[in-house]
């Protein structure tokens, strides 16, 4: 078998002509956006199918990003834990620690290509925020990112090194100055500045191209990792894992395995417990309209967006990518939660029995993993997408450990 070129430029599964997956997706946008988003799609897939925009964008994935990521097989755990072998897809090794960059190297390639000299974007965590200001700096071009004031205060390393690399941070007060406040800001901004100015979504949702694109940027993780499989394990793996914030280190993974005979498991925050505080919106949302996109969204009685909790903040989202809803629907995806303190505990053993530290969003697919894998046989085969590193959440973590009253004493 030869798989020394595990990337396809061929688009699968598509979207309907209107952006479509199933009944979810679709452009529900301010109409002076319409003309902008068609634009944006006829670009991106000239873009997509012109062979230097390509080349361009797998050498800075090479050389900047330092992909392949490798496929690690994590023996030690898979022992301790009992069961399958289990495998993890190192995205926490790539530059700036997390899979968002691979999104931000396509956005920003293409925003570049189209001749726009800003960027600007919305993030909660900072994470989003930090890939995309790493991307501005690289190529040259000025970038706005809008963050919810409470998120500001909570996310200051975030934010500091956001205005390291040049981006100016603007803080949003409106609704509960989070995360849908500041997308909704970023949009704002959009209508009024699209001529110049474009705007870098940072996950599979907002209205259509956005989920398609963004999926067809994530998708070398699952390229990669199937190649490797092959080659490493000497098959498929029987399972993938995956966690869910708006989903797209998961369609990232999912994508290229999903003709597969491969289970798909998509992991959710269930916070502090599926009765409580959580950010299911798989598990437990309902169909809704949010950020341009039709989707499964956490809605109160009132169709008010709930409240969401999540120990890790980048799961900490009220809705989830159209095309996870629709394979949901479809029984393509198996759903599984991990709470905050399950999480909290698949982080301690990978970094006890593997020394790598995984970020608490990741550390959600591994608690899922691990169980998943505890119930399978040794021949069997897991595979985990480890999406970032946890240096971002120390602080999260000595603070839920109660190290840090401890050191204070
Ligand atoms: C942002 C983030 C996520 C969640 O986003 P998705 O779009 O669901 O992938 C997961 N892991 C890490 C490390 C992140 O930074």
């Amino acid at each position: 078998m030869n798989h020394a070129q595990p990337y396809s430029m061929e688009i699968t599964h598509a979207p309907d002509p209107r952006g479509h997956f199933g009944p979810y997706g679709g452009r529900f946008a301010a109409e002076t956006l319409m003309g902008p988003l068609s634009e944006l799609e006829a670009a991106f897939f000239s873009a997509w199918n012109d062979q230097a925009f390509q080349e361009k964008r797998m050498v800075l994935l090479k050389h900047y990003v330092g992909r392949p990521t490798p496929l690690y097989h994590a023996e030690r755990l898979s022992k301790e834990n009992g069961g399958a072998q289990i495998w993890l897809k190192r995205e926490d090794l790539t530059h700036t620690g997390a899979h968002k960059i691979n999104n931000t190297i396509g956005q920003g390639l293409l925003a570049h290509r189209m001749g726009k000299r800003r960027v600007i974007a919305e993030t909660g965590a900072g994470q989003h925020g930090v890939a995309t200001a790493t991307v501005a700096a690289k190529l040259g071009m000025q970038c706005d990112v809008y963050m919810g004031r409470e998120d500001v205060e909570r996310q200051m390393p975030n934010v500091l090194r956001m205005r390291l690399l040049g981006a100016n941070v603007i803080p949003v007060d409106s609704g509960t100055a989070t995360l849908k406040d500041a997308l909704n800001e970023a949009l704002r901004d959009w209508v009024a500045s699209c001529e110049n100015t474009f705007y870098i979504i940072g996950t599979v949702a907002g209205p259509h191209p956005y989920p398609l694109m963004v999926r067809q940027f994530h998708a070398v993780i699952g390229q990669e990792a199937r190649a490797q499989m092959l080659d490493q394990a000497g098959c498929l793996p029987d399972v993938a894992v995956a966690c869910v914030g708006g989903g797209s280190n998961a369609m990232g993974l999912f994508h290229p395995l999903r003709d597969d005979p491969v289970r798909l498991v998509a992991v959710e925050a269930a916070g502090t417990g599926l009765n409580r505080e959580h950010a299911a919106s798989l598990a437990r949302g309902r169909p809704g309209i949010l950020h341009g996109n039709l989707t499964y969204l956490l809605e109160d009685e009132e169709g008010q967006i709930q409240g969401t909790h999540s120990i890790s903040a980048g799961l900490d989202y009220p809705g989830v990518g159209p095309e996870l809803a629709a394979m949901r629907d479809a029984g393509e995806l198996e759903l599984e939660q991990a709470t905050d303190e399950q999480a909290l505990h698949a982080f301690r053993t990978l970094t006890a029995t593997e020394g790598i530290i995984p970020a608490l969003e990741s550390s959600h697919a591994l608690a899922a993993g691990l169980r998943i894998a505890s119930q399978m046989s040794p021949d069997q085969h897991v595979l985990i997408n480890l999406s970032g590193r946890g240096d971002k959440d120390m602080n999260t973590v000595f603070k839920a450990l109660g190290w840090l009253e401890e050191a204070n004493q």
